[in-house]
């Protein structure tokens, strides 16, 4: 892939640039899995961590684990804090 001298990719998932085209990858929403289509490229890191989690199930993954870690009281306090 040659995208990278054109443009400047940005992963759709976690939002950072995408340095290297080794690490670019298509992602779909629905999943491929789900008969998805291309919505955009994120890093293939990314890609396989959300796996066939749509993005709203992916977000929904993301406050389990923060649950889980420990990390939601950060969470509900910059929340109330609005
Ligand atoms: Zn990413």
């Amino acid at each position: 892939m040659a995208l990278l001298n054109a443009q400047q990719l940005y992963c759709v998932i976690c939002g950072e640039l995408i340095l290297s085209a080794k690490d670019i990858s298509q992602e779909h929403e629905p999943p491929k899995s789900r008969g998805g289509k291309v919505v955009g490229y994120a890093h293939k890191a990314c890609n396989s961590r959300k796996g066939a989690l749509t993005q709203d199930e992916y977000e929904l993954w993301q406050k389990l684990e923060a649950i889980r870690t420990g990390r939601l009281k950060c969470l509900e306090n910059s929340e109330k804090s609005r």
